[in-house]
């Protein structure tokens, strides 16, 4: 079944338009990720797919329903809030059972429920406690479970791992594949965490001012970036672009010549991931010295900070190269497969 926001756009009432003529379509079941800087629209996205805020202009569409006037509490979709939303005066188990409670499930079923989420999630020893009383990662378990337990078709979640420490962030990562692995209750997850956006989403909506500027699967979104934003803001450290001009078949730069067959005339910038320019000690055809002016150990990785007069480059290597000394000579080889090139005006990418 299909989900689809149908050219939504979102005006605040001081004037910020948060979306403008947002579309995406994906299918129930899938783990959708909405991935952009601050201040482009997830949230907002999230919040009038729940029906949390009214849209200003176009539809939202399950299995080809219009359903942008129903209620929350019609829409089949709950919400992991960034901050919780737990109810501080109830326990553990009361905050897991109260959406069962206000959809009239009956007493005797809430319990095993409640008890069969809480395991799931293994929060089951908690059960008798207050928020105040648990940890970040244990509150963040229970609004999971609050979220889950009444099977709701949807569950959307806002952020949901940004207060907690590196390490439970990673742990908890893996264990929302799991859930959705297990329960296949559709996820859509709010990040602006690139990496995040690459473990957890089956596919990714990349976000910018308001509007979809790509919907792909990691792999595709990482290897096919669709216009330059992408490219810079998936990857770190974030792509090479050089921008410069083709000619003939030819690449131009300050420092860099670079044949390119089969590409139209005109301005460009030129992409290359860091991981995918390889390193020589001896010159190349074309290609300029360039000279070492740090390099980072990110193990079992080295980064190379490499400049040829107004061009710098960054190089992500497996070699050892820990005898290679500052203000070395190198010499790069671009593979013609590696490339991306995106137009200079519009940054988008060039076929
Ligand atoms: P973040 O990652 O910082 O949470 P986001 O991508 O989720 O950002 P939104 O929270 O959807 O972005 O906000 C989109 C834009 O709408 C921002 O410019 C924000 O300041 C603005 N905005 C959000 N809520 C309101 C509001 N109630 N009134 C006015 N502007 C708002």
């Amino acid at each position: 079944m299909a989900v689809a926001f149908r050219n939504v756009t979102k005006v605040f009432p001081d004037g910020t338009v948060a979306l403008d003529g947002f579309n995406l379509d994906f299918e129930t079941g899938e783990f959708v990720v909405l991935l952009g800087p601050s201040g482009s629209g997830k949230t907002t996205a999230c919040r009038i797919l729940a029906g949390l805020e009214p849209a200003t202009s176009g539809r939202i569409e399950v299995g080809g329903r219009d359903i942008t006037d129903l209620p929350p509490r019609e829409r089949g979709m709950s919400m992991v809030f960034q901050n919780y939303a737990l109810y501080a005066h109830k326990s553990v188990y009361d905050n897991i059972a109260y959406p069962l409670r206000v959809r009239g499930v009956p007493k005797q079923r809430i319990e095993g429920r409640v008890r069969d989420t809480a395991r799931l999630l293994q929060i089951d020893e908690l059960m008798g406690r207050r928020p105040g009383q648990l940890s970040g990662g244990q509150a963040q378990r229970v609004a999971v479970a609050r979220a889950l337990v009444w099977q709701p078709e949807i569950c959307l979640m806002d952020e949901p791992l940004s207060n907690l420490d590196a390490i439970l962030r990673l742990q908890t990562r893996t264990e929302l594949k799991r859930l959705h692995a297990e329960l296949k209750t559709t996820f859509v997850f709010v990040t602006h965490d690139q990496e995040e956006a690459m473990t957890l989403g089956n596919r990714i909506a990349v976000l910018k001012d308001g509007r979809l500027v790509q919907f792909d699967t990691p792999r595709e979104i990482y290897h096919r970036p669709a216009s330059r934003f992408v490219a810079e803001f998936i990857g770190r450290p974030a792509m090479n672009i050089i921008e410069g001009s083709v000619a003939g078949g030819v690449f131009r730069a300050e420092g860099l010549d670079l044949a390119v067959p089969d590409r139209s005339d005109g301005t460009a910038a030129l992409g290359i991931r860091p991981e995918h320019i390889l390193l020589h000690r001896s010159p190349r055809d074309g290609m300029q010295p360039f000279h070492l002016d740090v390099k980072e150990l990110v193990e079992p990785d080295i980064l190379l900070f490499l400049s040829s007069g107004p061009l710098s480059l960054v190089v992500r290597s497996k070699a050892d190269l820990a005898n290679l000394d500052d203000g070395a000579e190198v010499y790069l080889e671009l593979p013609r497969d590696r490339l991306h090139f995106f137009d200079a005006e519009t940054g988008l990418r060039r076929p």
